[in-house]
């Protein structure tokens, strides 16, 4: 294998072998655990992530950390599970700096000491993502499934205490919609520079929790206009996001801004991803950072050139005049919603499975309407209670194979 351990020598070998049309990836996703204090009902990681506990040691990190920066990549999140969970973070970050990387840790704030927050300062973290579940606490914690809403608050503070930029990050979906003005309220008292409303995305555990979780049209946009009114009032002390989900919209994303084409994620066991929920896509082999270069890995491996070009695409994508626009989508929510991962993503109106979309979103206006007469419920009285990411519900989702499209009752608590 090449010696990468000069980003000089490693990033001239891999612009030599750069296939034409390829342009290296710009930010890496370093995931360094799935392990998280927390059991999150829209986790993002793997459904089974439990049967995937092998780590990446210090070594292979810092390897992974100077081929990416060989390669081109700028930006980097450190991210899991929660990556404070690893108590070599302050090394891997020291190094990062050293590398010239812009680094961001994403995190829920469980672990983040005075301590670590003087460390992570002198080797040179530059940003904190920092999540709430909601405004209130009986929210969050019900959400989490932990009682963690003063301690994050107190984090926050020393956060800001110790000089850091902070992304506060709030995941929106029908049972915190409402609380939108408050949760901006939060983010402005704790000194927040950016606010990210991410409405939830239907992968992983929220996928397993959509019936649950999907909001009503009338919500996000009674959500949306309260985020306007205050850009207008607060814009310039936070700058706030609204990531609308996309069950709502007639064209899909431009998912990862094109498979293979800027984000390269590591996940915790060393597996090359090009976006990190892409691992249950069934037919591909995802290469490992323990037997391949990321060069090899980016450039050459089957699985990132699997859906890049126009080549791949069926009908209706492959004659439509707006593929350039979206790239036909999502590749994994084409898998979820029609079982095959190169089909059209189904948020398109021009898909043929499109009506399943309208139907989802059709049904979180039922539930909610149920839910509202059933008053002081968490679920609407026909609901299968909510699924909470941890490792025993994990094992028995992975017991079932591929994706669960429907988790079983034995699976739910
Ligand atoms: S979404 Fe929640 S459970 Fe999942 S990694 Fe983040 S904090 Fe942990
Ligand atoms: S048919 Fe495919 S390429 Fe055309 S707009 Fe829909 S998803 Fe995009």
């Amino acid at each position: 294998m090449t010696d990468l351990s000069s980003p000089t020598a490693a990033a001239t070998a891999s612009a030599e072998r750069k296939p034409e049309g390829v342009a290296p990836p710009l930010w890496l996703l370093a995931e360094l655990t799935y392990r998280c204090p927390l059991h999150c009902v829209f986790c993002y990681n793997p459904v089974d992530y439990a049967t995937n506990a092998r780590e990446l040691d210090t070594d292979q990190w810092i390897r992974i950390l100077r081929e990416a920066r060989a390669l081109g990549a700028a930006q980097l999140g450190f991210s899991g599970g929660e990556p404070l969970m690893r108590d070599d973070l302050e090394i891997l970050v020291g190094e990062a700096r050293k590398l010239g990387f812009y680094t961001n840790l994403i995190t829920s704030g469980i672990g983040l000491t005075d301590k670590r927050l003087d460390d992570l300062k002198t080797a040179g973290l530059d940003h904190i993502q920092l999540s709430f579940q909601d405004s209130t606490q009986q929210l969050n914690d019900f959400l989490s499934s932990t009682r963690t809403f003063d301690l994050k608050r107190r984090v926050a503070a020393s956060i800001k205490a110790h000089g850091f930029p902070m992304v506060m990050n709030c995941v929106l979906h029908r049972y915190n919609l409402p609380h939108v003005d408050k949760i901006i309220e939060m983010a402005l008292a704790m000194g927040a520079e950016y606010l990210e409303l991410a409405n939830t995305q239907y992968y992983g555990w929220a996928f397993a929790n959509r019936a649950q979780l999907l909001p009503t049209r009338e919500q996000l946009e009674a959500a949306e206009a309260v985020v306007e009114r205050y850009r207008k009032t607060h814009g310039e002390r936070c700058r706030i996001f609204f990531v609308v989900p996309d069950y709502f919209e007639r064209r899909p994303k431009r998912c990862m801004n094109g498979w293979g084409a800027v984000f390269l994620g590591v996940a915790p066991d060393g597996t090359a991803l090009p976006c990190h929920a892409a691992r249950g896509l069934p037919g591909l082999t995802f290469p490992n950072v323990r037997e391949a270069s990321l060069a090899d890995i980016w450039y050459e491996s089957a699985a990132f050139n699997r859906f890049r070009g126009f080549d791949w695409m069926k009908e209706p994508c492959r004659s439509c005049d707006e593929k350039t626009n979206d790239l036909g989508g999502c590749r994994c929510q084409a898998y979820l919603l029609t079982g095959d991962a190169a089909n059209a993503d189904p948020v398109c109106d021009k898909s043929p499975a499109h009506e399943q979309v309208v139907r989802f979103v059709e049904r979180a206006r039922d539930a909610s309407e149920a839910a509202a007469l059933h008053a002081h419920g968490t679920t609407a009285p026909n609901e299968q209670p909510i699924l909470f990411r941890n490792d025993s519900n994990s094992r028995k989702l992975a017991s079932q194979g591929e994706i669960p499209i429907e988790p079983t009752p034995e699976a739910r608590r």
